[in-house]
Order: structure tokens, then sequence, then C-alpha cells
């Protein structure tokens, strides 16, 4: 079963500029946030491992400052070609609003595993730096982000 099933299967690509994708072979590693103007802003955290953009919903966005912790769900894996998206998705779809790149860079696992629940990783990107801990605390999707 392909990881990005279920990304798929939320979207209809023939109403929707984003990428359907597949599994990449590469083993770099960005990160995007994405500002998403849906029903409610919020800011979606993508790391690219495993061949995908494991993925985040941050409501109140990833923070800068340390000692902040913020709420961060695990939504579905996306494509690596999703780090460039850009644009509208349209009204009525999955998502539906704008999708504006945020900040976007390098990371790298200092410790831990996301199988596990629990990561400490660096941020390099142009507004996002330095050191973050990822924790889940509430099976299966409800993690905390901060900055170390
Ligand atoms: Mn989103």
């Amino acid at each position: 079963m392909s990881a990005l099933k279920e990304y798929q299967a939320k979207r209809k690509f023939n109403k929707t500029t984003e990428p359907k994708g597949e599994i990449s072979e590469s083993e770099s590693r960005r990160f995007v946030v994405h500002e998403h103007h849906a029903r409610s802003l919020h800011y979606d955290l993508r790391l690219e491992t495993e061949g995908v953009l494991k993925s985040w919903a941050v409501p109140k966005g990833v923070p800068e400052i340390k000692g902040v912790k913020r709420l961060a769900v695990q939504v579905e894996d996306h494509p690596v070609g999703y780090i460039d998206f850009s644009g509208i998705i349209p009204e009525g779809e999955y998502g539906a609003g704008e999708v504006k790149i945020w900040d976007k860079g390098k990371w790298n696992l200092i410790e831990g595993d996301l199988k596990k629940g629990s990561i400490k990783f660096n941020l390099l990107g142009e507004k996002l730096k330095g050191e973050y801990g990822l924790v889940l605390f509430k099976p299966k999707k409800n993690w905390l982000i901060f900055k170390i």
C-alpha cells in the first residue's frame, strides 16, 4: 500500500493543482512550512523523510521562541513534490483556500525516531533556525512542537 494512498484519496487531481505525487527515492532532508488559509488559518510543517513529507498541521504556527509549546496534529503524508506547492485549492475541494510557502530549508535529525513518537531535530530555514523537539503525547496524531 502506498504511503500516499490517503493523500491521493482525499483529492481530485482534475480539480486541484496540488501534485498527485509518488514516493521519492531522494534522501535529502528538506522541510517546508505552508501557511494555509483554509476554514481556519493554520501552518503545515512538512519534513522530507522516507520518500514522503511527514506532515503536521500546527494551528498557531511553529514557535520561534524557546519554551513555547504548540500543538501539532499529524496529517496524511504528502508527496515530496508538495514542497514547492503554493496556490489556491478550489472551493469545495479538500483543504480549500490559499496555500503559501511561509518558510523552507533543510532539517537534520539530532536524535530519536518519529516512529517512536519523539525526535529532536534542527531546522535551517530562512525564518526558523535552531533545535526543536517534536513529541507525540496523545496517540496517534497529537504532537507537541517546541524550540529547545
Ligand atoms: Mn493544511
